[in-house]
C-alpha cells in the first residue's frame, strides 16, 4: 500500500486525503522514504529536511481534522527546484556561488504553493544558474536519469524530473528559459509545462535571462499540471513582467475543452538530427489525434533556423547582466585573500561560478558591449521578433503546434561534451521561449532501450486551458504515463 503511495497523482492522492484513506503525514513520510532508498542512486536533491517536511504535513492533517483543508495541494509533498526561494532554507542555483545561502524570503510561487497547504519537500539538483541541458554543470553533483542511471536526465530542471519520476516527490515546479522543464521532463517521462510569458510571477527565482525565464510544473500526469498551475498562476505586482490575465479552471478545461482540433505540424521541427525512434512515436501521436477527427495541417515556421543563434545572444546577455550581482559583497561567495575591492570581485566571482557560467557572462558581456550591441543583441531582437511572428501566423490556421520535445531520448554522461552539442539539445524547445508561448512535454513512447519519449504541444499564448486539454486527451488514451522505472 505504502509503496505506491509516492507514485500516485496529486489527483488521486487530494481524494485519498479527503477520504481519509491517508494522512499527510502517512504520504510524506512515503516520499522521505522512497527518497532515502533512490536518491543515493538518483541523486535529484541538493537538500532536504526532513523535520520541517512532517511539521508542514502535520499542520496539514490538523487543518483537515478541523473541517479548514485549503484545496487540492493541501497535505502533498511537492519539490521546488532549487533556484526557487523558500524562506529559512538554503538556495544553491546549485553553485559554490551560493553554497551555504539561507534565503530570507519566499518565493510568490513558494508562498502561494504554502498556502494552498502544499507539503514543501526538497531542493532539486539543477546545472548552475539554470544553463545546461543534463545536470551535469551542477556545481553539487549530477542527477541521473532514474530510467537508465547512465543517462542524464536532462536539464536544467533535471533534479525536479528525475524526483517526480522516481517517486521522492509527488509533483515539483522547475523553470524553463530555452526548454528546462520540458526537455527534463520528456527524457524522464514526466509531465512538464511551460506556461505563457507573464503567467506565473518570477517574484523570489533566481534570475538567468529575464526575457524567456518562466517557472511550472512538472508532475506524473496532465491533470496534476493543471492542478498545480491553478495555483502558481495569476498576476503578481512584484513581478513587473506579470499580466493580469483571466485565470480560468484549468482541470474542469480538461473536461469541457473537447476536439477536434486543428493541429499543425511545423516542417521546419522534422529534419535532420530527429533520431528515428523519436520521429516513429511522435508520428503515433499525429495519426491519434488525426484518428480523433482533428485537422492535421502542415505549417511552416521559417525562422527557425536562427532560433538557436537568437537564444545564445538574448539569453547570454541578460544572464551577463542578471548575473553581476554576485560580487562577493552583499551575498554569495566572497573570496578570502583579496587585496582590494577589484581583487576581490574578480577572485570571488573566479572561484564561485563554474566553467558554463563563465563562458555564458564573457559572451552576454561581449554581445552587450558598445560597438558591438547593434550587430548582436539588437538584431537577435529583430530576430527574435520574426520568430514569434511565425508562430502567430501559424495560429491564424491551428490550435496547436505538435512537434517531437527533444530530437534524441536521454544521452549518456559525457556524452555532449562539447558545449554546441549541448546547446542542439534545445532546438524544439527554445523557440516556444522566444515566442512567449505556453507548451508542454507529455510523455508519448519509449526508445528501444527503454527511455522516454516526449511529445511538445504548443499553444497560443495564454491559452494553456486548451493546451492542456488537447495533452490530456491523448494522455487518457494512452498508458505511457503509468509506467515507472525500475530502480
Ligand atoms: N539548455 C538551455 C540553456 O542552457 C536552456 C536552459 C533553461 O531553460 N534554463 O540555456
Amino acid at each position: 500500500m505504502a509503496a505506491e503511495l509516492f507514485y500516485a497523482s496529486v489527483a488521486e492522492l487530494s481524494r485519498r486525503l479527503a477520504e481519509g484513506g491517508v494522512s499527510s503525514v502517512e504520504l510524506t513520510r512515503a516520499v522521505i522514504e522512497r527518497t532515502g532508498t533512490v536518491d543515493p542512486t538518483v541523486r535529484a536533491f541538493n537538500s532536504g529536511d526532513e523535520a520541517d517536511a512532517l511539521r508542514q504535513a502535520e499542520a496539514s492533517d490538523q487543518r483537515r481534522a478541523a473541517g479548514k483543508t485549503m484545496g487540492v495541494l493541501d497535505g502533498i509533498p511537492i519539490g521546488l527546484k532549487d533556484v526557487i526561494a523558500v524562506k529559512d532554507q538554503p538556495l544553491t542555483a546549485s553553485s559554490r556561488m551560493l553554497a551555504g545561502f539561507v534565503s530570507p524570503y519566499d518565493a510568490t510561487v513558494t508562498n502561494r504553493l504554502k498556502s494552498a497547504g502544499a507539503v514543501l519537500w526538497g531542493r532539486l539538483n539543477l546545472d548552475e544558474f539554470a544553463m545546461g541541458s543534463s545536470t551535469e554543470n551542477s556545481a553539487m553533483h549530477p542527477t541521473c536519469n532514474p530510467w537508465d542511471t547512465g543517462c542524464v536526465p536532462g536539464g536544467s530542471s533535471g533534479g525536479s524530473a528525475a524526483a517526480v519520476a522516481a517517486g521522492e516527490v509527488i509533483a515539483a515546479l522547475g523553470s524553463d528559459t530555452g526548454g528546462s522543464i520540458r526537455q527534463p521532463a520528456a527524457f524522464c517521462g514526466v509531465v512538464g509545462l511551460k506556461p505563457t510569458y507573464g503567467l506565473v510571477s518570477r517574484f523570489g527565482l533566481v534570475a538567468f535571462a529575464s526575457s524567456l525565464d518562466q517557472i511550472g510544473p512538472m508532475t506524473r500526469t496532465v491533470e496534476d499540471a493543471a492542478l498545480l498551475l491553478q495555483v502558481i498562476a495569476g498576476h503578481d505586482e512584484r513581478d513587473s513582467t506579470s499580466f493580469r490575465a483571466e485565470i480560468p479552471d484549468y482541470r474542469a478545461a480538461l473536461q469541457t475543452k473537447q476536439g477536434p482540433w486543428k493541429i499543425g505540424i511545423p516542417r521546419e521541427y522534422f529534419g535532420d538530427g530527429l533520431d528515428p525512434e523519436v520521429a516513429a512515436a511522435v508520428d503515433k501521436a499525429v495519426a491519434f489525434y488525426r484518428g480523433q477527427g482533428c485537422e492535421i495541417r502542415e505549417v511552416s515556421l521559417p525562422h527557425t533556423r536562427y532560433c538557436l543563434d537568437a537564444y545564445y545572444v538574448i539569453a547570454t546577455a541578460e544572464a551577463s547582466s542578471n548575473l553581476a550581482r554576485y560580487d562577493g559583497i552583499r551575498y554569495g561567495h566572497r573570496a578570502k585573500e583579496a587585496t582590494d575591492v577589484v581583487d576581490l570581485y574578480c577572485q570571488s566571482r573566479a572561484e564561485g561560478f563554474g566553467d558554463e557560467v563563465k563562458r555564458r557572462i564573457i559572451l552576454g558581456t561581449y554581445v552587450l558591449s558598445s560597438g558591438y550591441y547593434d550587430a548582436y543583441y539588437l538584431r537577435a531582437q529583430k530576430v527574435r521578433t520574426l520568430i514569434r511572428q511565425d508562430f502567430l501566423k501559424a495560429y491564424e490556421e491551428v490550435d496547436v503546434l505538435l512537434t517531437p520535445t527533444t530530437p534524441t531520448p536521454a544521452f549518456k554522461f559525457g556524452a555532449k561534451a562539447d558545449p554546441l552539442a549541448l546547446y542542439l539539445c534545445d532546438i524544439y524547445t527554445i523557440g516556444v521561449n522566444l515566442a512567449g508561448l505556453p507548451a508542454v512535454s507529455l510523455p508519448c513512447g519509449f526508445s528501444g532501450a527503454g527511455l522516454p519519449i516526449g511529445l511538445q504541444l504548443i499553444g497560443r499564448p495564454f491559452q494553456e486551458a486548451n493546451l492542456l486539454a488537447v495533452a490530456h486527451a491523448f494522455e487518457q488514451a494512452h498508458d505511457w504515463h503509468r509506467r515507472r522505472p525500475q530502480l
